[in-house]
């Protein structure tokens, strides 16, 4: 059996409607370096670029598209020797997904994962592996949406659907 369960996660957070992915991947100053990119990168969002910052999105962005979660990226921080605390990397994931650069997946209430692929799709969670795999957003039909509260709209729905193995 499998069971799915639509997050409706921009109704709450309608404080930072402008960060467009798209205004994000529209910047032509890349080079193919990710050290050079990383910087291009936090330009274009406005983000100063400081040491920690392209330390810590030079790891999370020079690996393609993946999802991770604070704890991993801290452990990652300290494999490549990049001093910088637990509470730093959660602001830095924080800053980045509000800008647009990271999105955050919402699983369940103990883990926030952040996707560096910020374009429109949907997750498969592996329950008993805390793994998530991509669903392209054309395999999803979102069929009625809720109506938002007074005041709000919806940005955007992610779909994660929870899978666990067959059982014998
Ligand atoms: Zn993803």
């Amino acid at each position: 059996m499998t069971q799915s369960r639509a997050f409706v996660s921009g109704a709450t957070a309608s404080a930072v409607p402008a960060a467009s992915p798209r205004a994000v991947s529209a910047g032509g100053d890349r080079t193919g370096c990710p050290w050079h990119d990383v910087k291009a990168k936090l330009r274009e969002v406005g983000l100063r670029p400081t040491r920690q910052r392209l330390a810590l999105g030079w790891i999370l962005f020079a690996k393609g598209d993946r999802h991770v979660t604070a704890e991993m990226l801290y452990e990652e921080a300290n494999r490549a020797k990049v001093p910088v605390s637990l509470a730093t990397v959660y602001n830095t994931l924080h800053q980045f997904t509000e800008v647009g650069l990271l999105r955050q997946v919402a699983v369940d209430g103990s883990k926030a994962y952040f996707d560096t692929n910020n374009s429109e799709h949907h997750h498969f969670f592996i329950e008993d592996q805390n793994d998530l795999m991509d669903i392209p957003s054309s395999d999803v039909v979102v069929g009625k949406a809720p109506l938002p509260p007074e005041g709000y709209e919806i940005a955007r729905i992610d779909v994660v659907v929870r899978l666990r193995r067959k059982r014998k």
